[in-house]
């Protein structure tokens, strides 16, 4: 598995990271030692990259990835995020999101994490969360709590505000560069990439759009997209091919950003992921995925106060 450095951190991240919210039951129900177990057989393969939050099954997914990582805490690069702790609940007060990382330390069994992003900071508001929540975790950082502070977010025009109006060390993107969305590429990464920050791509499969079983229930993609994604998932059966191999291919070729990171639970979904890297999918296959998704490319969905 390669690495690539994660900005300036000093930090070396595996291509592929592990997206842990589906250890958190988000995206189905999940045996915790199956998940244990896919944690184990990640680090076995090389992924060093690990990312969670107190949100994904309510302080679940920590739970589980922390006993996960006893032991082996050592071999990884933990991240996890500060602020969000329900659909609804948010508080970026830096009183709430210092003891939010004390508690994330407890769940996570560590003394320390590696990176923390303020989580989905379009549901906050921007001036404090500049002003106030990042200088508060820069503080816990020079304590040696965290190795790097960032934010996520899914409007990239809110990520970019973030980046010029803050000294940060990395950026969390979602669902701005798969199959049917490169976004990503117009204005973010070139700045991101201007300022020596870190870039991570989370949601290679657009949360699940580009899989053969398809997205959960709660998926906020309009009806329009999850058709066409369908479509494009139905075509790659007809051609022998899993989409989902297709689309984590086509998101770790990506150099621009120092990770992509998937969601998984499972020793399988594990080795499929792994495996996918760098697959010879046919070009003629790829154009017609591409034609496929053409009407839907770009399209996206509302999140947070301003949108
Ligand atoms: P994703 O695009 O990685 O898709 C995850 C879904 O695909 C899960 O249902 C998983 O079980 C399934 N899957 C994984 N491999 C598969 C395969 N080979 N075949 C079929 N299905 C497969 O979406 P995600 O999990 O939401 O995003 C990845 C990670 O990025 C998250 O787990 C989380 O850690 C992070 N993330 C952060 C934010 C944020 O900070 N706001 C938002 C989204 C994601």
């Amino acid at each position: 598995m390669r690495q690539r450095d994660l900005g300036q951190t000093g930090l070396k991240v595996s291509v592929l990271g592990f997206g842990a919210s589906p250890l958190g039951g988000e995206f189905g129900a999940i045996d915790e030692s199956e998940g244990i177990r896919s944690v184990h057989r990640a680090i076995d393969l090389g992924i060093n990259f690990f990312d969670t939050a107190p949100f994904y099954g309510r302080t679940r997914s920590e739970t589980v990835l922390g006993q996960a990582l006893e032991g082996r805490r050592h071999e990884v690069v933990l991240a996890t995020k500060v602020g969000r702790y329900g659909k609804t609940e948010f508080d970026f007060s830096p009183k709430t999101i210092i003891a939010g990382l004390e508690a994330s330390l407890n769940r996570l069994k560590t003394d320390h994490v590696d990176v923390i992003y303020v989580h989905d900071i379009e549901f906050g508001d921007l001036a404090l969360i500049l002003n106030e929540t990042i200088p508060a975790l820069m503080k816990a950082k020079a304590q040696g709590k965290i190795g790097a502070v960032g934010v996520s977010g899914l409007p990239l025009a809110i990520l970019q505000e973030a980046v010029l109006g803050a000294d940060l060390d990395l950026i969390l993107s979602y669902c701005h560069y798969h199959l049917a969305d490169q976004s990503l590429m117009d204005n973010l990464a070139p700045l991101v990439r201007s300022k020596g920050m870190g870039l991570i791509n989370a949601a290679p499969l657009a949360m699940g759009l580009l899989t053969q079983p398809g997205p959960p229930a709660w998926h906020p993609a309009p009806d329009a997209m999850k058709q066409a994604c369908r479509e494009a998932a139905e075509y790659c059966t007809q051609q022998g091919f899993d989409l989902a191999d297709v689309a984590l291919d086509f998101a770790t070729r990506l150099d621009s950003v120092d990770s992509t990171v998937v969601g998984m639970s499972t020793v399988v979904e594990v080795d499929r992921n792994v495996a996918a890297i760098g697959i010879s999918v046919d070009p003629m296959i790829l154009v017609a995925i591409e034609e496929i998704l053409a009407p839907v490319r770009g399209m996206t969905w509302s999140s947070g106060k301003a949108s």
